[in-house]
């Protein structure tokens, strides 16, 4: 019998909840104990952690968020900040560490297992940024919500013969723009992976009002630059003023899709076993549609970048 502990770190992602029901309810089946801890690392700081039971994360299967909270602590990167959790966590008498989270979150989950401390990661962020799974939890939903609203868009952009820029999460990468602009079949997608250029971008949306097109939907991930910044340059070329749209945080909410919740489910039990039979420092990924092990310091070397492949097919079939 283990004492596991579980935590949510990092933006918060659609399946995060159902992670946590996972890691609870297999860690219970397994004839272990799991405590959650609030508000990511900070919660092992502030020694704020709660024993759970099967009824604790009853109803939270298709609940967006994380019913045990999530923060950005800055302060973790500090190391007295982290010596402070490795003591808590081992006066606790823990045995283990499950971090949900994103790349920051790994970046901390690796110092907690450098003091000494049993950690596994399980990949939870819409971004999809991280190297050692296809997809991350809470990424098929955002997509799934960018094209619900691309759709949405599309009806009042056709009715108006306008050009809209819908400006989507991703800082560093990709991934949501280059989906779900495919997925709704944008008329241009702007990604930072991919060099931006004014003029073939003018050409494009050009070129298609030409041929007939009674809109234009440009996705644009927010890292390239705003959606007011990207209008501003348009309107000194094109002459006109292309609406915007900033998506923000609806990108982040929702009930998670069937794929995230399965997704979340498996990772969140593989996570226990893994941890039960002593591994440490290493994320759950799902390649090719096996479970797989990555240690930390490949996860976080550098961020998935996407798929040029699929860049180049959304581009090809918007004609
Ligand atoms: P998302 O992809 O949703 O942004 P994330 O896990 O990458 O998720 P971050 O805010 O980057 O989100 O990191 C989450 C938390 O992990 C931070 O608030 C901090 O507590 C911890 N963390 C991040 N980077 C480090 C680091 N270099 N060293 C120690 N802890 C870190």
């Amino acid at each position: 019998m283990k004492k596991i502990g579980v935590l949510t770190s990092g933006g918060d992602a659609p399946g995060m909840n159902a992670a946590l029901r996972a890691v609870v309810r297999m860690g219970i089946h397994r004839g272990h104990r799991v405590f959650a801890f609030y508000n990511g690392f900070k919660g092992i700081v502030e020694n704020e952690s709660t024993e759970m039971y099967n009824r604790s994360v009853g109803d939270i299967l298709t609940r967006g968020g994380t019913i045990i909270g999530t923060a950005r602590y800055p302060e973790f990167v500090k190391p007295e900040i982290q010596k402070q959790a490795a003591r808590n966590f081992k006066l606790l008498e823990m045995d283990g560490l499950i971090v949900i989270g994103g790349d920051g979150s790994f970046r901390g989950a690796l110092e907690l297992k450098k003091l000494g401390i049993a950690v596994l990661g399980i990949p939870g962020t819409i971004d999809n940024d991280i190297n050692g799974t296809d997809s991350t939890i809470g990424f098929d939903t955002a997509v799934d919500t960018v094209l619900d609203n691309i759709k949405k868009l599309r009806d009042t952009a056709s009715s108006h013969q306008r050009t809209i820029i819908i400006e989507v999460m991703g800082r560093t990468s990709g991934w949501i723009a280059l989906k779900s602009g495919l997925a709704g079949g944008a008329e241009a997608i702007i990604v930072p992976e991919m060099p931006f250029d004014l003029e073939d971008l003018i050409h494009r949306l050009e070129s298609g009002i030409a041929r007939g097109k009674k809109h234009s939907l440009v996705v644009l991930a927010e890292g390239v630059m705003s959606a007011t910044e990207l209008s501003d340059k348009m309107k000194d070329a094109m002459g006109f003023t292309a609406n915007t749209v900033v998506l923000g945080y609806v990108q982040r909410g929702g009930s998670p899709t069937a794929s995230d919740i399965i997704l979340a489910s498996r990772m969140g039990a593989r996570a226990v076993d893994e941890i039960a039979s002593g591994m440490s420092g290493v994320m759950i990924g799902l390649l090719k549609g096996e479970l797989v092990t990555t240690p930390f310091e490949e996860v976080i070397a550098e961020p998935k970048i996407i798929d040029p492949n699929l860049y180049h097919l959304a581009m090809a079939l918007v004609h």
